[in-house]
């Protein structure tokens, strides 16, 4: 089945505790993009400036990602994201954050895009996710990610949009301050209420959850002893799940599937965040895939036996 991703493209400053780099290529439609490639067909659409070169597009191209609809703005600059993680890998402090293309971004999507089968609104301005979402009428099976900026600063946009969408995909810590209820379990199922049949909570080094009506499924992050960058990881992970439901067709998206999915999406966040950037996701291989999610299965699964319990 046919996607499409709109969201950032963007260049990022990083600082971590391992090292930094002051321009790499990122952006959540870039991180999302190139985890969902090795799926199907994956459609970018997003503005950059004249800073966005043939160096950029061919890590997108080299992946098979389609980036027609990447729209250059002549005279513009790329946007642009400083960050630095401390010890706790969790969360991101944002330094600087310079839209500049994305200043007067009005999303124009070719008929190929609009006709996708499925659609992920990466992070953006939640009324611009709107914006496609309704170019998108056909699409089957709609997800979207958000950030606490946009929680912040365009509550009510983003709830809105939320009410058009089939799967919510957020960080733990801000389906908490959306819904402004400690209690996942609950929040889940009040952002159901709204629309989307599925929630995914990521949670970080400590996993990621999975809440529908059918119940609960979570599995924790890979266990990797090297960690040298967590940026992208969201969008990593929200491309293989998206990628993987894409792949398999969205008719009968039961539970079951949806839990393939998250090992999926696991495993291809676990090797974005073993270096910088886009650096390990750009010469990921299929293989590599497979093998991280069969060791994924082995350490997650364990065989429950009769025990005398004491009274
Ligand atoms: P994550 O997967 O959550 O780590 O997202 C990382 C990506 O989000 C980075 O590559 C940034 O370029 C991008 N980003 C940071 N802030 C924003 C923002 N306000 N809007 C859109 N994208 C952003």
């Amino acid at each position: 089945m046919s996607l499409t991703v709109v969201g950032s493209i963007a260049f990022d400053a990083v600082t971590t505790p391992f090292g930094s780099r002051e321009r790499m290529l990122g952006g959540s439609a870039v991180h999302f993009s190139l985890a969902s490639s090795f799926f199907t067909d994956v459609r970018v659409v997003g503005p950059v400036g004249d800073d966005f070169g043939p160096e950029e597009h061919a890590v997108l191209r080299a992946r098979g990602v389609i980036t027609d609809d990447i729209e250059h703005v002549p005279g513009g600059e790329t946007f642009f994201w400083r960050g630095h993680y401390d010890y706790d890998l969790n969360t991101a402090h944002t330094d600087e954050t310079r839209l500049n293309v994305f200043g007067d971004f009005s999303p124009k999507l070719s008929q190929d895009s609009r006709e996708c089968d499925v659609l992920f609104l990466a992070n953006i301005q939640p009324d611009l996710q709107r914006e496609v979402r309704e170019q998108c009428e056909g699409a089957r099976f709609v997800a979207l990610d958000s950030m606490n900026l946009w929680i912040e600063t365009a509550r009510d946009a983003l709830l809105r949009t939320i009410e058009t969408v089939d799967c919510v995909m957020l960080n733990d810590a801000e389906i908490r301050q959306l819904t402004r209820k400690p209690n996942l379990v609950q929040a889940a199922r009040e952002l159901r209420a709204l629309g989307p049949r599925v929630v995914v909570a990521k949670q970080g080094e400590y996993g990621a959850a999975l809440l529908t009506d059918e119940g609960f499924f979570g599995l924790p992050a890979f266990p990797l002893e090297t960690v040298l960058d967590p940026t992208g990881a969201g969008d990593s992970f929200a491309g293989g799940f998206i990628g993987f439901l894409a792949a398999h067709g969205t008719d009968e998206l039961d539970h079951e599937t949806l839990c393939r999915a998250m090992a999926y999406g696991t495993a291809i966040a676990s090797f974005n965040v073993e270096e910088f950037g886009t650096e390990r996701v750009r010469r990921l291989t299929r293989d590599e895939i497979a093998a991280r999610v069969s060791e994924l299965h082995r350490i997650t699964h364990f065989v429950d036996a009769p025990v005398s319990l004491r009274a």
